[in-house]
């Protein structure tokens, strides 16, 4: 582990103060930081501790909206009954998220901001990776890229994004707010994360010294008859293959407002607004479903080892959809 001296400020605004040199980075659970400063593939010099410094609470308010504080610890939210019956998508993305002792300590900020699991990412022995080494080349295109993205990928970089509640949040056009150096200001989620493109390191757009502070989810109908399903290896302590995120406002047997966003196999928490337009309007019936899961792969690219993901996007958006209603 590279040396780094240990911040300990006492409230939020010198915890910005702090955090807005350039060589700081911020740690709040420290689930994923703790990994990366093992591994050295972080290296900050000043580590900023935010530990009883941001707020925790969960706030269901009388408009149907939710308030999650960035230090609100996923074990927390998953078990807040106005999440669970107001929100199922979220506390189920939750749920299936890691392990339970990561969940106990991870925060929903922290959550939405972990790195990406492409292995060779998380190797320090493998030279190529942009996302790493800028301009060092990316060796899954041509590796091991089995669990790799298909949609929004580019040249440079085709990792998926790890975290399964951004997926529930970006289908339910959740905001975040973020404070810096500059000012407070409001990020639609759908627009926190990058694509790659050709800077495949910068990943949100955050600035320097910008953290997230709290996670807003407006109301909506649809929410609570939403659905998390995770596609993946083993049943637990692994990240998706694919997932979906699917909610549905149902009126008189027809779909009123449909939303869809997938895991697994985009660079970014992944909203399939084609798969929503297909819906909306629609009977509520499975010939819907699967007519819509058709579009969830338009624009995919594949590698020799994803091929497998453009039939599994499809049948994990069927289910997820025919689970959220309740259909055997
Ligand atoms: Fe690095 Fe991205 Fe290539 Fe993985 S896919 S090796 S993170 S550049």
């Amino acid at each position: 582990m590279f040396p780094f001296t240990l911040e300990r400020p006492g409230d939020a605004a010198s915890a910005l103060r702090l955090g807005a040199a350039p060589s700081a980075e911020y740690i709040a659970g420290g689930t994923d930081m703790m990994q990366l400063l093992t591994d050295e593939i972080r290296q900050p010099e000043h580590l900023v501790a935010l530990d009883g410094v941001l707020d925790d609470r969960i706030e269901a308010a009388a408009d149907g909206s939710l308030r999650l504080g960035a230090a609100a610890k996923m074990s927390d939210i998953a078990a807040d009954p106005d999440v669970s019956e107001a929100f199922p998508v979220i506390a189920e993305a939750l749920l299936l998220s890691a392990s339970g002792q990561v969940r106990n300590m991870a925060t929903i900020g922290g959550n939405l901001l972990q790195r990406t699991r492409c292995p060779y990412f998380r190797d320090p022995g493998v030279q190529a990776c942009n996302k790493r080494n800028p301009g060092s080349g990316c060796a899954a295109m041509d590796g091991a890229n089995r669990t790799h993205a298909v949609l929004g990928t580019s040249e440079h970089c085709i990792a998926t994004h790890a975290s399964d509640v951004a997926v529930a949040l970006v289908a339910l056009d959740a905001e975040v707010r973020v404070a810096g150096p500059n000012g407070d200001r409001a990020v639609p989620i759908d627009d926190l994360h990058r694509m790659p493109g050709d800077t495949p390191h910068l990943e949100t757009v955050l600035d320097q010294g910008e953290l997230i502070t709290a996670v807003v989810v407006p109301p909506t109908p649809a929410a609570r008859r939403s659905h998390y399903l995770k596609v993946r290896d083993r049943v637990s302590f692994e990240f998706a293959l694919t997932s979906a995120a699917v909610a549905l406002d149902v009126h008189n047997g027809s779909i009123r407002e449909a939303r869809v966003a997938m895991g697994g196999v985009g660079t970014k928490p992944w909203r399939l607004r084609n798969v929503e337009n297909a819906l909306n309007g629609r009977a509520d019936e499975l010939d819907t479903y699967r007519d819509a899961a058709e579009h969830a792969t338009e624009g995919a690219v594949t590698r020799a080892g994803n091929q497998f993901k453009l039939e599994l996007m499809k049948r994990t958006i069927v289910r997820a959809l025919r689970d959220a209603g309740g259909r055997p």
